[in-house]
């Protein structure tokens, strides 16, 4: 039986996007996690473990690979693809929104260059709970179906058992997708692109004849969207990790949760990531990463944005410039909801407000997460708030504090404070304890528990540790991996 109502896959009048590829086979799967809710919400009743092993998919079905090029730690690779994932086309939920629906780990494509196209189940699990996480605290990810393991040994280190990944996503059309097109003087094919994607994630965008006017509405919009979406990253300390161009999705959606990690106590270089040597992809970079991302997809698009090339480039290079703008008011709005200041303070006063707070963050070390949770308390009571924090640090708090409350809104308290500041993310002790447990022990017991309470980020956990650092010396030697 077909577990999904599938449409086939939105034809694309584009050559080559993507390719026909099987599966592989994955013998005897156990499901060990079922996302319910969101695959009810997607007319999905039954947790058919052979077809979320992406087996038995239905004749109609075509299991695809798709191409895509990209920027990888700043070199341009023109080849890269889904090496290790297949789409099965679309699929539409309760609210008529339209996903692809895919797996991760599914096996080898044309496009594997060599890798094994697997997937362990550590960083499978990994990017459930990380991209669940994401969605509850309502910012746009890439969702988790299902996961699916089995006693196959994949050879990473340490040695894990294989598992396939069901995902779904508004589409995996990224920036490298462009790439791919533009690099082999596909030009067409960009202006199709260009179509189909303000089509399918911006509807409300009226699309033109005009392919000069798609384009560059294509390019304001992704601006637009990835300012918004870096800004709710800043604001809940989420370092991504890898910002390849090819891990930005066109419809705004955070992909790829390899080497990413919420960070602890405040420190604007902070990095997780064992490959970022360098540390390109550090929590203060990323503002400006997401833009040097943006330029190279403006450069796909120059020869659909005017036949002259300096006026395609003068227009691309506002577009690309806006970001900036675009981010500062998006941060700004951010972090005055997380701090509740009124609307009638100006931007200018927001500002100061704002860098002189995360200043102090960043001066007593302080864990961003919990002393935002902790300052609603402030509202009624600075001492209660100072007395939450260790001793030594509270370095210069009580006058910010002093300055700060004659700027908060009269409609905010604790209650208000705590709606918008979450208790709650996956911290990075927490996700590799459950992790390890589940993969080594069989014992999903931790892995449920800390899903389930990230489920509702902002409510108090039953489990008080959830909210607490990670033991001192943890977050100081902790990396995380490309997903493997
Ligand atoms: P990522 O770092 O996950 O964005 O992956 C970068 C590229 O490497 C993509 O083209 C992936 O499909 C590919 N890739 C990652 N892991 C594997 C694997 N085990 N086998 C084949 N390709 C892979
Ligand atoms: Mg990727």
């Amino acid at each position: 039986m077909m577990p999904v109502p599938l449409q086939p896959m939105a034809s694309l009048s584009v050559d080559q996007l993507a390719i026909e590829s099987n599966p592989d086979l994955f013998e005897a799967p156990s499901i060990v996690f079922f996302n319910k809710a969101l695959a009810t919400s997607l007319g999905i009743s039954n947790e058919n473990v052979n077809f979320f092993a992406a087996q038995d998919i239905p004749d109609s079905a075509k299991t695809m690979a798709q191409a895509y090029a990209g920027h990888q730690f700043g070199h341009f690779n023109p080849m890269l693809g889904d090496g290790r994932a297949h789409i099965i086309g679309d699929i539409i939920d309760a609210n008529q929104r339209t996903y692809e629906f895919g797996f991760k780990g599914s096996g080898a494509t044309p496009f594997s260059r060599g890798g094994d196209g697997k997937a362990a189940l550590g960083p499978m699990l990994r990017e459930v709970l990380i991209s669940e996480a994401m969605h509850a605290l309502g910012i746009a990810t890439t969702r988790s179906v299902a996961v699916v393991k089995n006693n196959q040994v994949v050879f990473r280190d340490p040695p894990q058992p294989r598992a396939v990944l069901t995902r779904i996503a508004s589409s995996h059309i990224r920036v490298g997708t462009f790439q791919f097109f533009a690099a082999r003087g596909l030009h067409k094919s960009v202006e199709q692109l260009c179509e189909y994607c303000l089509a399918r994630h911006f509807p409300n965008v009226e699309i033109e004849a005009n392919t000069q006017h798609n384009a560059l509405t294509l390019l304001q919009e992704v601006v637009k969207r990835q300012a918004a979406l870096i800004a709710q990253w800043m604001s809940v300390g989420f370092i991504h990790g890898v910002m390849n161009t090819d891990n930005m999705l066109i419809g705004g959606e955070t992909i790829d949760y390899g080497p990413c990690a919420f960070m602890e106590a405040y420190n604007p270089n902070a990095i997780y990531s064992s490959i970022d040597q360098h540390g390109r992809y550090a929590y203060i970079n990323q503002p400006g990463v997401a833009q040097w991302n943006l330029s190279r997809f403006a450069e796909t698009l120059l020869p659909a944005i005017h036949d002259d090339k300096d006026k395609a480039i003068i227009l691309a290079t506002e577009a690309v410039q806006s970001f900036s703008n675009e981010y500062d008011i998006a941060f700004r709005e951010q972090m005055r909801t997380k701090l509740g200041i009124a609307d009638t303070v100006t931007e200018k006063e927001c500002d100061v407000i704002i860098s002189k707070w995360l200043n102090l963050l960043k001066e007593n070390e302080l864990d961003f997460t919990r002393t935002h949770r902790l300052l609603g308390t402030a509202i009624a009571s600075p001492n209660q708030f100072l007395e939450s924090l260790p001793e030594q640090n509270r370095a210069g708090l009580n006058e910010w504090l002093q300055h700060w409350r004659s700027h908060v809104s009269d409609l905010v308290d604790q209650a208000a404070l705590e709606k918008v500041n979450p208790a709650l993310i996956p911290r990075n002790h927490l996700v590799e304890d459950a992790l390890k447990k589940a993969w080594q022990d069989n014992d999903y017991s931790l892995f449920n528990e800390l899903l389930e309470s990230l489920k509702t980020p902002f409510t108090t956990p039953g489990n008080h540790q959830f909210m607490l650092a990670a033991p001192a010396g943890f977050d100081d030697k902790h990396v995380t991996y490309c997903g493997t």
